[in-house]
């Protein structure tokens, strides 16, 4: 056995273990503000919902005001045409007023009626929108919680990887440069996985068995061995994680 040999893939082993928990925070970090932007995403979604349910309010209402003064211009109609009755002076003339009259009191009615209908339609769209409001409410609340919670937890895993950040440096400069350059050359070829424990004589990156020879071999620790499937640095894991 060789000690240095030993020694580099203990340091190895501890490398990339802290590199992949790196990834991983950052892979998490990476993806935070996604997940802000889409709850604030829903809550975009939701005051749209409010606001055209507000808007489709609005105009029943506007409406509804603009039969009322029609009504009351009706009426006011209806009133002058009462009073020319009384200076009528012929038969016809007589009956034309009545005519205009009778119209104006129809035309009043399937206003009237109309308005009925908007009364309860407003009545509807109110509860909706009042019902929409306190949605609202809820899902403010509930997505400000939300966001406050990722944020919280961004500012813990960000502290937690300047922390790895920091290890790997000193893990880093206790490798020799030309060990350096062999982990980031399998970094490289391994897909951003440069070392690979074995267990049982089987690669615990991509599956794979090692040839029995290679593996007597890679107990032996006397020289570096690379994974013959997937080229990473390999190590026995028994030996090497337990010293
Ligand atoms: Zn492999």
């Amino acid at each position: 056995m060789n000690e240095s040999i030993k020694k580099n893939l203990v340091t190895l082993a501890i490398l990339q273990r802290t590199d992949a928990a790196r990834d991983t925070l950052e892979k998490y970090l990476s993806g935070v503000e996604e997940r802000i932007e889409s709850l604030s995403r829903q809550m975009a979604a939701m005051d749209q919902q409010v606001t055209e349910g507000q808007l489709q309010l609005d105009g029943v209402k506007k409406q509804y005001r603009s039969d009322e003064n029609e009504i009351r211009s009706i009426e006011a109609g209806v009133e002058k045409s009462d009073a020319k009755l009384g200076s009528v002076k012929t038969n016809k003339e007589y009956q034309s007023i009545l005519k205009e009259i009778d119209d104006l009191k129809l035309k009043k009615g399937v206003i009237e009626d109309r308005m009925i209908e908007m009364l309860e339609q407003i009545e509807k769209v109110e509860k909706q929108v009042k019902v929409l409001k306190a949605d609202r409410a809820d899902l403010a609340r509930e997505i400000e919680e939300q966001q406050n919670l990722i944020r919280k937890e961004a500012e813990e895993r960000s502290r937690e990887l300047a922390s790895l950040s920091r290890e790997r440096e000193e893990i880093w400069a206790e490798l020799e440069p030309k060990m350096q350059k062999i982990y980031g050359r399998a970094k490289q070829q391994g897909k951003g996985t440069a070392v690979a424990a074995v267990v049982d004589g089987v690669c615990q990156v991509c599956r794979m068995n090692i040839p029995p020879q290679a593996f007597i071999e890679l107990l032996r620790l006397d020289s570096m061995s690379m994974c013959p499937n997937c080229q990473r640095i390999i190590y026995p894991k028994a030996v090497i994680e337990g010293a």
